[in-house]
């Protein structure tokens, strides 16, 4: 299977509740480099934990916001 491809959205976000998210939509830790979908089915963060989503509360926290892009799946 070939790698999923992603493209960069350049914008910054002053606070999680302007990040987008969606089927197509993933976060990325700029730290750690690990990538994670924005509508996981269990909770999920990142391995330094600077990016995480807590499903039961659907809130997605950012430490460092200078370290986090978000990515938009390629078809
Ligand atoms: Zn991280």
């Amino acid at each position: 299977m070939r790698p999923m491809q992603y493209e960069e959205l350049p914008q910054k976000y002053r606070s999680s509740s302007e990040v987008p998210k969606g089927k197509d939509i993933f976060y990325r830790c700029d730290v750690c480099q690990i990538v994670i979908p924005s509508l996981p089915k269990d909770s999920v963060s990142c391995t330094c934990g600077r990016v995480g989503i807590d499903v039961d509360a659907w809130r997605l926290w950012i430490d460092e916001p200078d370290k986090f892009t978000v990515l938009k799946g390629k078809k």
